[in-house]
C-alpha cells in the first residue's frame, strides 16, 4: 500500500535497494509461511544462510545480520526451529549493535509499471545470479564451510531453496525440471554462472507474451545487444559468444556494479 513513484535508473547497474528489499521480503514474507523449520528444510535454510553470509556483496549491517544468523544456526543443537526465533533475530530483538535490515520495499531496477508486476521474483533472480558470480570470483570464501570444492554448490543450494521455500510453486516446478535435466553437467564455477544465465533465458522465452509480462519490460533473451554488444556474434541475434557472456555476467553481477542510490 505504499505510494510508489517511478524512479529513473540505470539498467547497466544493480541496485542494493533491490537486493535488500528482496532479502526483507524473503525473511519476513516468504519464510513467514513456514512456522517451523526442520529436516531438509532446516538444512536448506542453513546452507542458504551460509552462502549468503560468505558471498552476499552487501552493506555491513546486513552482512552482520547474516553472520549472526549463520553462527546461531550452526551452533544450535535443535533439530527444529520456530520461524519466530528467526524473525526475532532478523528484527534484531537482542539489539546487537551494527545489525540492520530494512523493513521496506523499494524496488528500483525491479520496479514494475504496476505493483503486482516484477518486484520480488526479479530481485530473487538478481540475488541468485550475484551468488553464482561471487562464488566464481571468490571461491576461497567458502573454505571451511563444508560447501567448498563443489562447483555446483550454489546451484544446488538455490535449487533447494526454490524447492522448499519459493512461494511461486509453478515456478519451483519448472525450475526443478530444468535442474533435473542438466544441473549435474556443471563442472566448474564458471559453468555454474552460465548455467543459471541459460536457464533464466529459457524462462524468459517461455514467459514472453504471457499475462505476467510487464509491457514496459518485455521478456528478452538477455543481455540485449545494447547492454552487451560483444555477447552477440555478428550474424544472428541469439548466437551467443559465451566467453563474452561470462565476462559480462562477472562484471554486471559483481559488488563494484552495485549502486547504493535510492537506499533509505
Ligand atoms: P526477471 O526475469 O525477473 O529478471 C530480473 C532481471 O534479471 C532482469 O531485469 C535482467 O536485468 C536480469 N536478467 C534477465 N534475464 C537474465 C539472464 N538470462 N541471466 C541473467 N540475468 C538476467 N514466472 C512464471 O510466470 N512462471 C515460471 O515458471 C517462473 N519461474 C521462475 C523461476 C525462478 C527461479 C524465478 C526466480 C522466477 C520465476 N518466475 C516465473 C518469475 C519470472 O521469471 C520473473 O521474475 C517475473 O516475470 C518478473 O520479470 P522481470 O521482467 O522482472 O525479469
Amino acid at each position: 500500500n505504499e505510494v510508489t513513484m517511478w524512479k529513473d535508473y540505470d539498467n547497466t547497474k544493480l541496485y542494493m535497494s533491490d537486493l535488500e528489499s528482496g532479502l526483507h521480503y524473503l525473511f519476513r514474507v516468504e519464510l513467514a509461511s513456514h512456522k517451523t523449520l526442520e529436516g531438509a528444510k532446516l538444512k536448506t535454510f542453513k546452507d542458504f544462510i551460509t552462502i549468503m553470509f560468505k558471498l552476499f556483496p552487501g552493506r555491513q549491517p546486513v552482512v552482520k545480520l547474516l553472520e549472526t544468523l549463520q553462527e546461531w544456526l550452526v551452533s544450535l543443537p535443535l533439530d527444529k526451529i520456530p520461524y519466530d526465533a528467526i524473525l526475532d533475530l532478523v528484527n534484531n530483538k537482542m539489539r546487537i549493535s551494527g545489525i540492520f535490515l530494512t523493513n521496506r520495499i523499494h524496488w528500483v531496477g525491479c520496479q514494475g509499471s504496476r505493483p503486482e508486476l516484477r518486484g520480488y521474483t526479479c530481485a530473487l533472480w538478481k540475488l541468485f545470479h550475484s551468488l553464482t558470480v561471487q562464488a566464481a570470483i571468490r571461491p576461497e570464501a567458502l573454505i571451511k564451510t563444508g560447501l567448498e570444492d563443489n562447483p555446483q554448490v550454489i546451484l544446488q543450494v538455490v535449487r533447494k531453496y526454490i524447492q522448499h521455500f519459493f512461494g511461486c510453486r509453478e515456478c519451483a516446478q519448472h525450475f526443478e525440471e530444468m535442474a533435473k535435466d542438466s544441473m549435474n553437467s556443471v563442472e566448474t564455477l564458471d559453468q555454474a554462472v552460465l548455467w543459471l544465465w541459460k536457464k533464466h533465458n529459457i524462462v524468459n522465452k517461455r514467459l514472453a507474451g504471457a499475462n505476467s509480462e510487464d509491457s514496459k519490460f518485455p521478456k528478452i533473451q538477455w543481455p540485449s545487444p545494447d547492454l552487451c554488444p560483444r555477447c552477440h556474434e555478428e550474424k544472428g541475434l541469439h548466437n551467443w559468444n559465451e566467453a563474452e557472456v561470462l565476462a559480462f555476467l562477472k562484471r554486471y553481477y559483481t559488488g563494484e556494479n552495485i549502486s547504493q542510490h535510492f537506499l533509505d
